[in-house]
């Protein structure tokens, strides 16, 4: 990078916030995928003003800015592909306001989502959305990606918390949107616009995010199927019986046996399926109820066995389980291809039969988990990237699993968003249209496409 743009960088940020070392740009050029690409430069602010400045140095230079949370995305969203700023916002990490009355939180983008959790939770209030990476992402991370989670079930996605926004523009400037009001219809709806925008659209530097109060009663039962078939069959007839869980994860006998293999918990491995359930709220009787009605329909669909957690130590066991799939899997071979696809309820037994075929005919390993009362499951298909051949197979196998996706009248990405590696099927997934008018927006927003180009949409 040019030393005068390093130097004019310095002056707004100080010399510890600007980083152009090789080996310092080396940690900033990946994410949770595969790819990787180093930045120019890594610019670590630690205000609004000064994120404004540094783009409005960058829209004069016509340098590309990528924002980085925490780097945890699984789609290349966050690897500056075309060099430029890296805009690390790990400095902005504070909370700056709990507002008990009106159940609100104040938070700088770059707080990491578990603590934002914790700090609320300490004052008998909760933020729900809760992606598998919580300690591992942050607040405007998860924003721009629109982030769900097991809990999204009951409770929505990360989008349906957000009040209002501080975005810097890519001219610089600063737009403040929402506000405390639980009703607001005046104007466009641009907490909605930012929201997945993924960087492309502008910078999160605060957000103000609505709270609930946190239930004080939970129930977590981990449940056997011989039959994967019947395990799907189940969250449909969970939910058609009235009762929305807070958590209906699916594990299917290869994620299970990855995650005992590497971690020793005691789980079945004579079972094609596990469901992880969990009902809460405020009244203990009630949330008792629900889950033995959830177990009652569970034994009718074909359960061997339901295991409730007697108490909070049994409770976490169980969840370890659901959170150490990730790292299991990436024990077992060099690469995984996580993907995310989204179908209706009801296709969730078609689309896990289509996804074995698709195992089956190229030879690969696809693990299947995920959030099966939103229909979104992640297959993760195991391989070597070093050898061509598996990596040919998994292009196409990735291409199928989008197309049985989109067949079934589901969708390429329920919460990881699209990034690089998912714009070639954007136009396919959304038609001509909806890409047009996209690249309006992007146009409008972002004439000069300094911020992450390449990504979301096609060229
Ligand atoms: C093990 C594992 C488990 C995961 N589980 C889940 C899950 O359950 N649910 C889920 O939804 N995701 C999950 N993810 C994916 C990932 O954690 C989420 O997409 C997360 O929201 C990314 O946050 P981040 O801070 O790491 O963002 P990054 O990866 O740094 O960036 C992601 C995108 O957001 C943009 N961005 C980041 N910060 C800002 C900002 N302040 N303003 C504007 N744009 C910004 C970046 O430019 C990039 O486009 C998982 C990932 C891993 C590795």
């Amino acid at each position: 990078m040019n030393k005068n743009i390093i130097n004019q960088l310095e002056a707004i940020i100080g010399r510890d916030g600007v980083l152009h070392t090789p080996e310092d740009l080396a940690v900033y050029s990946y994410d949770g995928t595969f790819e990787e690409h180093c930045p120019d430069v890594v610019a670590l602010p630690r205000t609004t003003e000064q994120v404004s400045r540094i783009v409005k140095l960058a829209a004069q230079e016509c340098i590309p800015v990528v924002t980085r949370g925490m780097g945890s995305g699984l789609t290349a969203a966050s690897v500056p592909f075309s060099g430029g700023i890296t805009l690390s916002m790990t400095r902005m990490n504070h909370i700056l306001e709990i507002d008990e009355v009106n159940a609100t939180v104040h938070v700088e983008a770059g707080a990491v989502t578990a603590d934002l959790q914790t700090a609320v939770e300490k004052c008998g209030l909760f933020y729900p959305p809760d992606p598998s990476s919580i300690r591992h992402s942050t607040i405007g991370g998860n924003i721009a990606c629109n982030a769900g989670g097991p809990r999204c079930l009951k409770y929505g996605v990360t989008g349906d918390y957000v009040l209002g926004l501080t975005i810097v523009l890519a001219d610089g400037s600063i737009l403040r949107t929402g506000g405390k009001v639980i009703k607001d219809v005046v104007g466009y709806d641009l907490n909605a616009l930012m929201t997945g925008s993924e960087g492309t659209l502008g910078i999160i530097t605060e957000a103000l995010l609505r709270l609930l109060a946190k239930p004080t009663a939970v129930r977590t039962a981990l449940v056997e199927f011989p039959a994967l078939a019947d395990a799907s069959r189940t969250v449909n007839a969970i939910l058609s019986a009235g009762i929305v869980p807070a958590t209906l994860e699916l594990m299917d006998e290869t994620a299970i046996a990855c995650i005992e293999e590497a971690m020793h918990l005691g789980l079945p491995l004579d079972v094609e399926a596990t469901l992880l359930i969990e009902t809460d709220g405020n009244d203990e009787a009630a949330v008792l109820r629900e889950i033995e009605a959830v177990a009652a329909i569970c034994r009718q669909c074909g359960a061997r066995q339901v295991n409730v957690a007697g108490n909070e130590a049994e409770r976490s066991q169980l969840w370890k389980a659901r959170r150490s799939v990730a790292p299991a899997l990436a024990r077992k071979t060099p690469n995984k291809l996580g993907e995310d696809i989204t179908v209706p309820r009801s296709e969730i037994p078609e689309a896990i039969r289509r996804l074995k075929v698709i195992s089956a005919k190229y030879g690969l390993p696809i693990v299947i988990f995920g959030h099966a009362g939103d229909g979104n499951l992640h297959p993760n298909i195991l391989f070597d990237k070093r050898d061509k051949k598996q990596w040919a197979k998994v292009e196409q196998m990735v291409a199928e699993e989008f197309a049985l996706a989109l067949e079934l009248g589901g969708t390429l990405s329920g919460e990881h968003g699209v990034g690089k590696l998912k714009r070639p099927y954007m136009e396919k997934a959304l038609g001509p249209v909806s890409i047009r008018i996209q690249k309006d927006i992007k146009q409008a927003l972002d004439p000069l496409n300094i911020l992450n180009p390449g990504k979301v949409l096609p060229d």
